[in-house]
């Protein structure tokens, strides 16, 4: 079958939607997550020695949990709505659009503009955290995992844009201990995250360590939850990323049951 034809976003408009004044939000964000990561952090410490293990284990589902989220906002930003939306248009939707059209511009952005975004999303889960209460008798261990992974998640989940540009890097410009780490799968590997940037950017995409994007593209888990959102509320996925000829062909819905008003002319953009 042949591909339909994908049509994006221009890369310069969308280059161009990062305002300077969202930058003092993106500092200050980047200051309270970091705070608020160390508050976990002290608050899970005095445990270290009572319950090694219970930390070890939260540390590790944790870091899973990341990938996993990290997938699940990718596939959101990339699938729904579009960078034309107020407040989450500009901050999430567009750095994703402006990525499947320029792969590298990410990699000629600072600090602050990789991560700045993903610590506000991440400050409400952060401050959450903090409230879980580990001095419950009978629950100290739950709360302590349920703790210790929450905090894990949310702090590798700000990680994930990091990571995710690292992996876009050229290999002259990756410091020799990435590699290594990429090499080892323990961050995302350049070569398997680009199966995500093959069109029409459909899967794999998990990008703190991408572990998940090969069990959950086997059970389709993303053509299921679009299948039911489309069916839900009759929105066409990836409509904003690749026009809407080409997201009608590849729509798991429409291509099942082709229902008439998700095919209506007043739709075309
Ligand atoms: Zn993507
Ligand atoms: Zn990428």
């Amino acid at each position: 079958m042949s591909q339909p034809e994908i049509q994006q976003h221009d890369a310069k408009k969308l280059a161009a939607g990062y305002k300077k004044s969202f930058r003092l939000v993106e500092i200050l964000a980047i200051l309270s997550f970091w705070s608020l990561c160390l508050a976990i952090a002290v608050k899970a410490y005095p445990f270290h020695l009572t319950h090694p293990w219970v930390i070890v284990a939260g540390l590790f589902s944790g870091f899973l949990f990341a990938d996993f989220v990290s997938g699940f906002v990718h596939w959101m930003a990339d699938t729904w709505g579009s960078a034309d939306m107020p407040v989450l248009g500009k901050s999430l939707v567009r750095p994703f659009r402006e990525h499947h059209v320029d792969q590298k511009a990410m990699t000629h952005h600072d600090y602050i503009e990789t991560n700045g975004a993903n610590c506000l999303v991440s400050l409400p889960v952060a401050a959450g955290v903090l409230f879980i209460p580990l001095d419950i008798q009978g629950w100290v261990t739950f709360a302590l995992f349920s703790f210790v992974t929450l905090g894990s998640m949310v702090f590798f989940v700000m990680w994930t844009n990091q990571i995710h540009k690292w992996s876009h890097l050229e290999p002259e410009q990756t410091p020799l201990a990435l590699r290594v780490l990429q090499k080892l799968h323990i961050v995302l590997p350049p070569g398997h995250h680009q199966r995500h940037h093959r069109a029409p950017y459909d899967t794999y995409y998990c990008i703190t360590t991408g572990w998940l994007n090969w069990p959950l593209a086997k059970l389709g888990f993303y053509r299921h939850a679009e299948r039911f959102i489309t069916a839900m509320f009759g929105l066409i996925p990836r409509r904003d990323d690749i026009g809407l000829k080409a997201a009608l062909a590849i729509a798991p819905l429409v291509m099942t049951e082709k229902p008439a008003e998700l095919i209506s002319p007043t739709q075309h953009p």
